[in-house]
């Protein structure tokens, strides 16, 4: 039997965050208070079974795969425990869409992995944190979402599909066309849709199988644009880059300075994936693609995907990987 006890992890983040005044939103310092005084900051949260860790104190944009990994471990080893009906995860907001794509490949969890976050620092008028993690608590101690989710300003949005979509609101994240999997109102928990089912074809890329963190292959992100130079490709496949995803236009076009040096990376062994810079919808293949395509995910979760496919191809065929960037 699953317990009740719900374990929040802190990373840092603007939820974390304090101000020189409490009405200015913009200079602050993000994740300067510990998890602890967080959860402290929310009474309702004081007769619950909640249990702290504090696992990293970063601002987000920050984060490296060191971090994830560490983060990934603890979200393990919590999840595990027969006592612990899920895991909150405090995180900034800037990279909050990564980490959660991040964990939902690793870990694939059975149990709720709820990130949650603020945009606005700890000390603020408009704070938004302690409502964000109270909301987040409730949709991980409900046991009627299972796997990674974010939560913040009342919505819950699936790992695969959150992205941040604004620099300022409070309502900051969406889940593009599909639309929220639930809201969260009064602490209760009404269901919109279901969660899709994992992506066909995705390589297993666990944890425990990754190798460590400082030997990842090197994956970037370029962009299509007009004007787009093809020096950018092939400086970065000189300097040993593992994997490249290019956000085309529209429906995943590449302007053709940059198909051409795309291609010829594909030629030296660099794997290459077409998404879409366009905020909503995805590449749709068609039969004269010369670059595969993202399968659906942004940029970013995107490369996340190709670092984590070519360490489970190297895992495969025991290859050695691209060499780290420099
Ligand atoms: N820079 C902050 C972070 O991502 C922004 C935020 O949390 O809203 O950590």
């Amino acid at each position: 039997m699953v317990g009740q006890k719900i374990v929040v992890l802190g990373t840092g983040g603007t939820i974390a965050g304090t101000a020189p005044s409490e009405s200015d939103t913009l200079a602050y310092t993000a994740a300067r208070i510990g998890v602890g005084q967080l959860v402290a900051a929310v009474p309702a949260l004081a007769a619950a079974p909640v249990e702290i860790e504090q696992v990293l104190q970063l601002d987000s944009k920050d984060m490296d795969a060191e971090h994830w990994v560490s983060l990934a471990a603890r979200c393990a080893v919590h999840l595990e425990r027969d006592e612990v009906a899920g895991v909150v995860v405090t995180h900034g907001t800037d990279t909050l869409e990564e980490t959660a794509y991040f964990l939902h490949r690793v870990l694939a969890p059975r149990k709720p992995l709820v990130l949650t976050c603020a945009m606005r620092p700890a000390n603020s008028v408009q704070s938004d944190g302690p409502q964000n993690l109270l909301d987040a608590v409730a949709v991980a101690r409900s046991g009627r979402i299972v796997g990674v989710v974010a939560v913040c300003a009342g919505r819950v949005h699936g790992a695969v599909e959150v992205v941040k979509q604004h620099p300022y609101r409070l309502d900051a994240f969406c889940s593009g066309e599909g639309g929220p999997l639930a809201v969260v109102e009064e602490g209760r928990l009404r269901i919109l849709r279901v969660l899709p089912p994992d992506s066909p074809g995705r390589r297993e890329a666990r944890l425990a199988s990754l190798p460590p963190a400082r030997d990842w292959p090197w994956v970037e992100i370029v962009t299509s644009h007009a004007c787009a130079d093809a020096r950018l490709v092939d400086g970065l496949v000189r300097l040993g880059i593992g994997g490249l995803v290019v956000a085309g236009t529209g429906n995943g076009s590449v302007h053709h300075a940059l198909e051409v040096a795309l291609l010829r990376a594909v030629d030296q062994g660099v794997a290459v994936r077409r998404a879409t810079r366009c905020a909503q919808g995805m590449v749709l293949p068609h039969g004269g693609d010369v670059l595969a395509d993202s399968q659906g995910l942004s940029p970013v979760k995107a490369r996340i995907a190709l670092m984590l496919d070519l360490m489970a191809d190297a895992v495969t065929t025991s290859a050695p990987l691209s060499p780290p960037a420099p």
